[in-house]
């Protein structure tokens, strides 16, 4: 089946759906999402969106905050075109209904670890859910939206699925649409559109520990990178460093407020280590408290540290978290006034990504890119705290308005694209190869491409990459395609990416932390690490 419209969008994340209110004053939009609606990132996002909109904040600091973080690698402009145009946006979002906690009248502004004033917007600690709520609903009302949920991109529609099968230039690739197969009508359908936004979010599956939900499988970063779009700074994954572990996918969060309340990290033999690292012990930043805890949980063989809070008045910890306290207690059998917390540090961001410029442009005529699969450049080798809701709103805005003027110039009709063929190959019961490929992934990235790297692990994790990634590609050639097998050859190749550009960066900065090249080394890698092939 062929479905034509002007505008193609990847995922209903906070960066899909904020683009699609917009370019739908343009021309006609449809949405594919893997799952339902809702199922996202932005979904789970808890602490807020980073905004000046305060008379005590100013552009100067914010900018200041997050050049500081991306250490020497955030691109100025993308920073400065954020922060600048960010409170619009968020005035937008209140416009199309998303309730901020507000106090005294005003927008409760919190602060998070590396702003140097209060400028987090939030809804209670659910914004992200508040945020998709807001803008489904805004979307759901839209006469020229239609949203198929259920429906996995596949691969980008470029000259090489046209009919004639165009010879490929590739300094000049259009990307005409996608295929995407209907989980539930067990078919691959075709999208034709002139301009096609990727938004479909972060690959925290890819590591065995992750934050994110299922839905994170990097698959706009995989499709963008077969489809000959530029990727790069794929080496910085941000791990947050205190999720309850073994609490299966996504792993569940302990927020860092937890240790701010005064609780304690210790070993599992309840050996305290945090004084090795920084004198300010279980309350450094999330890197350090991350890479603390991955050195003692490599060093000590073990699964998991303890983070105890049994030391303080169980009525306070009951108040200040009930939402916390009631989770692990209802969920998890686990009364963390009485039991010390099993936890460990999980993949919660990718800075990386497909690379865009300040208007979402990607290297492919067409294809525009969005929210935390794309490299803007605003995160460079860390990210501050709660700036990735406001960069997709902001990105998205632009790129709206890029892929609009876009449209208006195209006058010749997108060429006859073939649909699906999946003549000659066979339905697969085995079910278990791609679990199996799937953990053995997942447990090589967590194991040697995870906070801490080295020369030695690297290698070690892309000979064994590499051996799966083939294997992948020859059961996924001979197979007829379904959510796990496309979602096991996307994490397989973003795997594999990530490492590419961890090999290239031998330096220690931002997230990237190698033992074999412990300090920056701004001579030859103040730079992105591209990926052009
Ligand atoms: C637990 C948690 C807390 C966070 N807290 C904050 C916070 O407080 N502040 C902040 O700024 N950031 C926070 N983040 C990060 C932030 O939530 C994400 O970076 C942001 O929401 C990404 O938005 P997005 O639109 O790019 O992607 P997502 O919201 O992840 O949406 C991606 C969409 O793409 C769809 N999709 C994916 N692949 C395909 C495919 N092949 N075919 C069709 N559809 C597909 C998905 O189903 C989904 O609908 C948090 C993240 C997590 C996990």
């Amino acid at each position: 089946m062929i479905h034509r419209h002007d505008f193609l969008i990847i995922g209903t994340g906070i960066a899909g759906l904020s683009y699609a209110l917009k370019a739908a004053r343009h021309g006609t939009v449809a949405i594919i999402t893997k799952k339902e609606k809702a199922e996202s990132n932005t979904n789970l996002a808890q602490g807020g969106v980073a905004a000046v909109m305060s008379a005590v904040d100013s552009f100067d600091l914010h900018v200041r905050d997050t050049l500081a973080t991306g250490m020497g690698l955030s691109h100025t402009d993308a920073v400065e075109v954020m922060v600048r145009e960010g409170p619009e946006r968020l005035r937008e979002l209140i416009d199309v209904g998303v309730r901020f906690t507000q106090k005294n009248g005003m927008l409760d502004l919190g602060r998070e670890g590396g702003h140097s004033t209060n400028r987090i917007v939030h809804a209670s600690d659910l914004t992200g859910r508040e945020i998709e709520r807001a803008l489904l609903q805004a979307v759901a009302e839209n006469p020229s939206i239609t949203t198929f949920e259920n429906h996995i991109a596949v691969e980008l529609i470029t000259e090489h699925h046209t009919a004639e099968k165009r010879v490929i230039d590739r300094s000049n690739i259009h990307c005409w649409g996608a295929y995407a197969l209907d989980s539930v009508g067990r078919r691959v359908d075709t999208f034709t559109a002139r301009v096609v936004m990727l938004s479909t979010g972060g690959l925290g599956n890819v590591y065995l520990h992750t934050t994110n939900p299922g839905i994170a499988t990097g698959d706009g970063v995989a499709m963008a990178h077969r489809a000959g779009a530029l990727i790069a700074n794929m080496e910085f994954i941000q791990f947050h460093p205190t999720t309850l572990f073994n609490s299966g996918s996504p792993s569940f969060l302990i927020s860092e407020a937890v240790r701010g309340f005064g609780a304690v990290l210790k070993a599992r033999n309840g050996e305290e280590f945090m004084q090795l690292y920084d004198e300010r012990r279980a309350l450094a930043p999330r890197d350090i408290v991350a890479y603390a805890i991955d050195t003692e949980l490599k060093k000590r063989g073990d699964d998991f540290v303890l983070l105890d809070l049994r030391h303080l008045p169980a009525d306070g910890v009951r108040e200040h978290f009930p939402h916390i306290y009631e989770t692990c207690l209802n969920r998890f059998k686990l009364d963390i006034t009485r039991e010390p917390v099993p936890v460990v540090p999980a993949a919660h961001y990718s800075c990386g990504g497909v690379v865009t410029d300040i208007d979402g442009r990607t290297s492919l005529r067409g294809l525009y890119a969005s929210g935390e699969v794309s490299m803007t450049g605003v995160h460079g080798a860390n990210r501050l705290a709660s700036n990735s809701l406001l960069e997709a709103l902001v990105f998205s805005d632009r790129a709206a308005r890029a892929s609009a003027l876009y449209l208006r110039e195209q006058s010749s009709p997108i060429p006859a694209v073939r649909e699906w063929d999946d003549s000659g190959t066979f339905n697969s019961e085995e079910w278990i190869l791609i679990l199996h490929n799937r953990r053995e992934i997942q447990q090589i990235m967590w194991d040697y491409v995870g906070i801490v790297r080295s020369d030695l692990r690297l290698e070690r994790a892309w000979r064994r990459m590499d051996l799966i990634r083939r294997e992948v590609e020859s059961f996924y050639k001979k197979t007829k395609v379904t959510e796990g097998l496309l979602e096991l050859r996307n994490i397989a190749l973003c795997a594999e990416l990530i490492i590419r550009c961890a090999m290239k960066r031998k330096e220690s900065r931002g997230l990237h932390v190698t033992t074999d090249y412990r300090q920056r080394d701004d001579t030859h890698f103040l730079r992105d690490t591209l990926l052009d092939d």
